[in-house]
């Protein structure tokens, strides 16, 4: 097999092996194959010095046999229209082994949003509702933010969907700010849902997280409540970050052999999750490589940046100390990594299963918006422990049952539980 790390590619050839095992109906597997919808457009926006950029945007809707579409929107100068097919897939699987009944959707824009003011953000945002209104809304398709978006942005996208619609539509988008119909515990979600699944893996592999290591790559919003989780709520060490750095434009990791203090390296973090090399540097932290958090002596690996940095040749340098992946970034490990992990010790916990705690408390977000009712943040992280321990073991347990990979046990769980409810809609 070719290496690859078109994420598109890589989905439909891990979807492909779980049909296969499954032996999947021909006519169901051409359906599940494909995006349903698939959306490319221009957006133009004015910008500050009032000259007109033109900014191309995506939104895919993978499968909604199990309910609207759901899925985030990412800001990034090399989104592409496969990047964004492929993510709508994951998303499918993400809300099917996470057991919320929503289905798969994601959206792009090609832009650093570094390059952008505050206003010509809040008019590209809702450049890109204006474009997208009448196929978006809280039963058909709702967004939520990414990579390169913020809870300012979901506020923005809302109101103005909310304006085109003519009535009060928070449920039409998630990840929104506390106070303008956002959820407590949103932000910490993905992170500490990546780390109530490696708590659970540590149980099943009789590991004391007490006396158990991290390396992480990556330093924003998951990266940065997966530190924090891994540190208060297990009790173990992270020994590294890593970030990249745009005035360099190269990424680095910053080691510390007794362990990061997450909240220090948050408070010299910029919102786009890139680290203050001097600060960092006056504080302690050794600045190493970019590359160097997957060679780590550590317990667990916890890659939470982008998509393809687990590859075949990277996967040879992990430490045989290594017990647990953690994919907490959305598909980091390549098809030709996978085989190499799927032949080792190491424990995966695959991506569309171990941050799910994003989208299940965006679908608490939507369920409040409905009530008009808001949990506090110990009921949402509560609940959210609940749902994830659940979907984990409902991995594991198939995975056990029949001694299958975890992430190909994620995928038949998940891939069933669609299949099933296109049947019960007379889809096939
Ligand atoms: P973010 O933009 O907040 O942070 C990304 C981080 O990765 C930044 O610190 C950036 O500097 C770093 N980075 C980028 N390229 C790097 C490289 N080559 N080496 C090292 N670090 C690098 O993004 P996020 O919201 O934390 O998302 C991270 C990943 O998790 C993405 O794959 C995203 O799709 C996935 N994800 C996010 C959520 C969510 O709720 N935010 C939910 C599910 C999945």
């Amino acid at each position: 097999m070719s290496e690859t790390t078109n994420a598109f590619e890589m989905a439909q050839r891990q979807f492909d092996h779980v049909a296969e095992l499954l032996n999947l109906d021909p006519q169901v597997r051409e359906i599940l194959r494909w995006p349903m919808r698939e959306f490319h457009f221009r957006i133009p926006v004015r910008m500050d010095d009032g000259t007109i950029r033109v900014f191309e945007g995506f939104r895919v809707q993978h499968n909604d046999a199990r309910g609207p579409n759901k899925g985030g929107l990412r800001f990034h100068p090399a989104e592409t229209f496969d990047t964004v097919r492929a993510l709508a897939t994951w998303m499918t699987w993400k809300c099917a082994v996470a057991d919320i009944p929503l289905g798969g959707g994601k959206g792009g824009v090609v832009v650093d949003p570094a390059t952008l003011s505050d206003g010509e953000k809040e008019r590209l945002v809702r450049g890109y509702v204006n474009v997208m209104w009448r196929n978006i809304g809280p039963r058909q398709d709702i967004p939520a933010p990414d990579v390169g978006t913020t809870p300012q942005m979901m506020g923005w996208m809302m109101d103005e969907y909310s304006r085109l619609v003519g009535q009060y539509t928070p449920g039409v988008i998630t990840g929104k700010p506390l106070g303008g119909g956002g959820s407590a515990g949103r932000t910490e979600a993905t992170g500490y849902g990546v780390i109530f699944n490696v708590r659970e893996a540590m149980k099943h592999l009789g590991l004391d997280p007490k006396q158990c290591t991290a390396a992480i790559q990556g330093f924003g919003n998951v990266a940065q409540f997966a530190s924090i989780g891994f540190i208060e709520i297990l009790g173990g060490k992270v020994l590294c970050v890593s970030c990249w750095d745009r005035e360099d434009r190269k990424s680095y990791t910053f080691f510390k052999a007794d362990g990061i203090d997450p909240h220090f390296l948050k408070s010299i973090t910029d919102q786009y999750g890139t680290i203050d090399k001097a600060k960092a540097r006056e504080a302690g932290y050794t600045i190493e490589d970019g590359d160097c958090w997957i060679e780590k002596d550590v317990d667990v690996l916890i890659p939470a940046a982008l998509e393809g940095q687990v590859t075949g040749e990277t996967v040879k340098r992990i430490s045989p100390k290594v017990k647990i992946l953690a994919e907490a970034a959305n598909g980091p490990t390549t098809p030709e990594a996978d085989e190499f992990l799927k032949n080792s010790s190491i424990f995966v916990i695959p991506d569309f299963l171990c941050n799910s705690g994003g989208v299940t408390v965006s679908y608490f977000e939507q369920v409040q918006n409905d009530m008009n009712f808001y949990w506090t943040k110990e009921e949402v992280l509560d609940k959210l422990d609940t749902k994830m321990t659940q979907a984990f073991h409902g991995v594991l347990d198939m995975s056990l049952e029949h001694k299958a990979y975890m992430r190909d046990a994620a995928y038949i769980v998940a891939i069933a539980r669609v299949v099933k409810a296109m049947q019960l809609r007379g889809w096939v």
